[in-house]
């Protein structure tokens, strides 16, 4: 535990934590002394992990990254906290990230962006890039974050670790400061697929207090798996939308390895995907208006101080927030204002059903489905950052994944020919972590 704090510390100009949550870990790290002296076995015994900050600690600030937090701190923990606690790990700190979960590359953080440990001079992705580069960066094993679009795995992908987006319902939601409630999940980064099996596992599980929890049973202990007659499903229009050549490459290769090991490689029919990113920009931005509508300057965090209410909300909002996440507020308003509710809200659920069965009817015939994870390698710090549509543009691998629930996992395969880490994507069947895993760890 002194250890990853001390490297917290030295490593500080990454930018990886908004809050060290030191005599709390202290406090946790002495408590497992006496649990070990009555011989408790505990799955994650001793290990320091970094929470997302916008996942609730109790004692300590959960700033989401936004200014309108400040001074917020967390009368409770979330269930994912409980759970790690119980299961022997230690937190370390709150880590940096975009506000509110709004954003690929950590740069809307209102504490400034989080560094990519490969190149100071990019981005590690995002919204969860001080979790990945937590880990990246080797100051813990294991780290949560959130996703709502790929916010897991594009930062893993970025920084050369692992990261997993579970089915939708497999972790508690309760205590995580929801972005788009449809399409979040908690989940695990970790250097290798073994770990993120390991921490997923002690995160999983029915919770009464998040009605989209789910009881099933979850042992997600990786195996090695024989690779012959496996069927790898592969959407073909995918592989032009690589922008860059030497991931593109990678790609190729990974599948070629697939093919050598005896899969079987199916070419996936998915009319509907390519409207992917229009219905998840409406979708996300529609449930994120709603969602930030309870920061009104009454409840929770700083209050810029009116003679007359309206003014008060006016003023703390406008103040509080960030360029991104009002763009997102505007645009979620507009798709759920009376007149235009049928023609862009309505009209992207009917295509996000869609896509759910365009996968529902792949996973008839593969059993597992196997995609790049990004576009391109880390961008430069600023590269994108005039330009939102292009931003939005680069989440195309990751965000069908959550339109349908759908568990994934990324994991590092190779580097570009500029030394930066490239990472693929395995998406399975609701609730079939176990193959996605089994996989991964045969290909990792
Ligand atoms: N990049 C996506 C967005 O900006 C995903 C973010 C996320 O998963 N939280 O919405």
């Amino acid at each position: 535990t002194k250890k990853a704090i001390e490297k917290a510390k030295e490593k500080s100009e990454l930018n990886v934590f908004i809050t060290l949550t030191e005599d709390f870990a202290l406090e946790t790290a002495h408590k497992l002394d006496e649990k070990v002296k009555k011989g408790e076995e505990l799955k994650l015994f001793g290990l320091p992990v970094a929470v997302k900050d916008n996942i609730n600690v109790k004692g300590y600030a959960t700033t989401c990254a936004s200014k309108i937090l400040k001074g917020y701190v967390s009368p409770y923990n979330a269930t994912v906290v409980e759970k790690l606690i119980e299961n022997g790990a230690v937190i370390i700190g709150k880590a940096n990230m975009d506000e509110f979960a709004f954003g690929s590359t950590n740069e809307t953080s209102a504490f400034g962006p989080v560094k990519n440990p490969y190149d100071k001079e990019r981005v590690p992705g995002g919204s969860s890039g001080g979790s990945a580069v937590s880990v990246a960066a080797d100051i813990v094993p294991f780290a949560l974050g959130s996703d709502t679009g790929g916010s897991i795995r594009q930062p893993a992908a970025f920084c050369g670790v692992v990261g997993v987006k579970p089915t939708y319902g497999r972790v508690s939601r309760y205590g995580l400061v929801a972005f788009g409630s449809s399409l979040d999940q908690i989940g695990p980064f970790s250097y290798d697929v073994c770990g993120a099996g390991l921490l997923l596992e002690a995160i999983s599980g029915f919770d009464k207090n998040d009605s989209t929890s789910v009881d099933k049973l979850a042992n997600f202990k990786p195996e090695l798996r024989d690779l012959k007659g496996l069927k790898v499903g592969v959407i073909e229009e995918y592989a032009e939308k690589i922008e860059q050549e030497d991931v593109k490459e990678i790609y190729y290769r990974v599948l070629e390895y697939l093919k050598a090991s005896g899969a079987e490689i199916v070419k996936l029919d998915m009319p509907h995907i390519k409207y992917s990113i229009a219905a998840y920009y409406i979708v996300a931005t529609s449930e994120a208006s709603s969602n930030l509508a309870r920061f009104d300057g009454v409840r929770y965090g700083n209050r810029v101080h009116s003679d007359n209410v309206k003014d008060m909300y006016l003023k703390t909002r406008s103040e509080g927030f960030g360029e991104e996440a009002k763009r997102r507020i505007l645009l979620g308003t507009f798709a759920l204002s009376s007149g235009y509710y049928d023609a862009y809200y309505l009209r992207a659920l009917a295509v996000r059903k869609l896509i759910a069965k365009d996968f529902e009817k792949a996973f008839s015939n593969v059993d597992i489905i196997f995609t790049p994870a990004t576009p391109t390698t880390a961008f430069k710090l600023g590269e994108k950052l005039d330009n939102p549509l292009e931003m939005y543009l680069s989440d195309i691998f990751t965000v069908p994944v959550n339109l349908a629930g759908l568990p994934a996992i990324t994991l590092p395969v190779d580097f570009s020919k500029e030394g930066l880490p490239v990472g693929m994507q395995f998406i399975s069947k609701w609730f079939d972590e176990k193959t996605m895993l089994d996989v991964a760890y045969t290909v990792e």
